[in-house]
């Protein structure tokens, strides 16, 4: 197992700490200012960027008040997690964007209590990355993306 505190110019504050695996398909988590990244996806930059999302929202959610709202509401869950893949997705090229959107989709319909279809999933991550693109520039209009999800 490896700790590191991350040096990270930008808000939030984090440890990180890679243990060799974690249970079941779990590759990482955020518990508040702890992330935890199994060790074969530590070094991958995007799923970084998810859980340190994650760790802004406990950081400006109101500390446990943003852990209860999460395991509590449904849309608070579903809006913490839509804008950590959205960021995620973000920061991967095109050609991995069009992996990864699936199996992100997929991972959220099922890993979250979310009573929501891989396809419906995949459809609000689309419109998401369209608004953040809209927004900041960051991703190439010709991702494709509007051809995708359903
Ligand atoms: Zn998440």
């Amino acid at each position: 197992m490896r700790i590191s505190l991350l040096k990270l110019p930008l808000f939030p504050p984090a440890v990180l700490v890679v243990p060799k695996r974690l249970p079941g398909r779990l590759i990482g988590l955020s518990l508040g200012p702890l992330i935890v990244i199994e060790q074969a996806s530590a070094t991958d930059h995007p799923t970084l960027i998810h859980e340190l999302e994650h760790s802004r929202q406990f950081w400006c959610g109101g500390l446990v008040l943003h852990f209860l709202r999460y395991w509590l509401s449904r849309q608070y869950r579903l809006e913490a997690e839509l804008r950590a893949f959205t960021l995620e997705l973000s920061h991967c090229s095109i050609k991995e964007q069009g992996i990864r959107l699936p199996l992100s989709a997929g991972a959220l319909a099922s890993g979250y209590s979310l009573e929501l279809t891989a396809d419906q999933c995949q459809s609000l991550l689309t419109e998401r990355l369209k608004e953040l693109q809209s927004k900041t520039g960051l991703l190439d209009s010709s991702s494709g993306l509007a051809t995708r999800g359903g």
